[in-house]
């Protein structure tokens, strides 16, 4: 490809590179271009106003001309939009590009509305403290988070010194696999910078989130990624975990190694939200063999020709895997019920009318078997 390919970033967006840029976001970009509008990406967001990276410096700007109905739809950090060039401050934001990805969280309110925590990550990474005992239902609970987010989750089993014995290790990392198909899971040791070239080169274009506990390592991971002290990393005898959070004002950071790191106190808390495609993507195997049970609505419980507990009975999925499932689904109902009395309304139908149809179909099974 030649310089002059329109694939490739312009050398006026040059400076946006570090945060993200790329020939996608050019194209996507290019109307507003043509109309003498500069790009940018949000920063940080706060109460209306925004700050965003540009080619010429990080600006100001208002939201007010994109302030949509939809709640979903506000401006994030993460974000590519376009703001007026030259003059004003703040300047505004005149469009918001079409996201790539989002991580959104429900709110527990009367309205089904969600709160958006992060747009355009590509990369999302779950920290797991291998100093204390893995809980693979909490992995796989982040995981649903990353896939419904629709970016990439890479699992990194962090503190890897504190297990100094390779077996152990392989073990530990080959039981976190089985938790995660179709996810890296990868060893790192940010005290002794052991397996984060690897990371770096996994997340080394576009964007990274992230996850996890408290204390699993997100900001020494994040220090020794972004290459300088930029996190404050909770002492170890700070036991209530209180009084500390990223000294930052900037919640997008560029990687000493190509990439950019998004970290926003939102992120940091996330627990609970709907995730039914990510609790899928998590849970993919299960998925599949359901798809090969007799009944398509077979609740894998007891119903004759089920797949799922045909190979709980083979031992090729574990009686573990398949209840962290079943907890997932209930709980992911259970919030999206929680936020919308619709919703809820008709979940409470469908569970009497499954009730009553199976009751219905263990008659007529047990009249045809007769
Ligand atoms: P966060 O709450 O997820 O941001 O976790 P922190 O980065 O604050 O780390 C929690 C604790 O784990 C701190 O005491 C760190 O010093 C410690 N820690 C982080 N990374 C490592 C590591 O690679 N090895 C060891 N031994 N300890 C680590
Ligand atoms: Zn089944």
């Amino acid at each position: 490809m030649s310089s002059s390919s329109p694939k490739s970033p312009s050398s006026s967006s040059r400076p946006l590179l570090p945060y993200g840029w790329d020939a996608d976001w050019e194209t996507a970009f290019a109307p507003y271009a043509a109309q003498g509008l500069v790009a940018g990406r949000v920063v940080r967001v706060d109460r209306g106003l925004c700050d965003v990276v540009t080619p010429g410096g990080t600006v100001r700007a208002d939201t007010e001309f994109v302030v949509p109905r939809d709640p979903m739809k506000v401006v994030c950090t993460g974000d590519w939009v376009a703001v007026d060039p030259e003059g004003g401050d703040p300047r505004f934001v005149r469009t918001l590009l079409p996201r790539r990805t989002a991580f959104v969280r429900s709110t527990s309110s009367k309205r089904s509305d969600g709160q958006i925590l992060a747009a355009n990550v590509d990369h999302a990474v779950v920290a797991v403290s291998l100093a204390v005992e893995l809980d693979l239902g909490r992995v796989e609970r982040f995981l649903a988070l990353a896939w419904e987010s629709g970016a990439q989750p890479v699992v990194v089993l962090s503190k890897a010194d504190l297990v100094p014995d390779p077996v152990t290790l392989a073990h530990l990392v080959q039981d976190v696999e089985t938790a995660a198909p179709g996810v890296p899971v990868l060893t790192v040791s940010a005290l002794h910078g052991d397996g984060l070239d690897v990371l770096r080169a996994l997340i080394g274009s576009g964007t990274a989130v992230l996850l996890g506990q408290s204390g699993a390592g997100k900001s020494t991971l994040a220090n020794a990624l972004v290459g300088a002290d930029v996190m404050d990393v909770r002492a170890a005898r700070d036991v209530d975990g209180k009084g500390r959070h990223t000294t930052t004002t900037r919640n997008l950071l560029p990687l000493s190694g190509g990439g950019v790191l998004i970290d926003t106190p939102g992120l940091r808390g996330v627990g609970l939200f709907d995730a039914e495609a990510g609790v899928g993507q998590v849970f993919s195997e299960i998925e599949e063999l359901a798809a090969r049970c007799r009944f398509h609505d077979c609740s894998h419980e007891s119903e004759p020709g089920c797949a799922v507990a045909a190979a709980v009975d083979s031992g090729e999925l574990s009686v573990r895997r398949l209840e962290s499932y079943r907890k997932l689904v209930r709980e992911n109902q259970w919030i999206v019920a929680k936020t919308d009395a619709r919703l809820r309304a008709e979940i409470r139908k469908d569970w009497k009318r499954k009730g009553a149809e199976g009751r219905a179909a263990m008659q007529a099974k047990r009249g045809h078997w007769a």
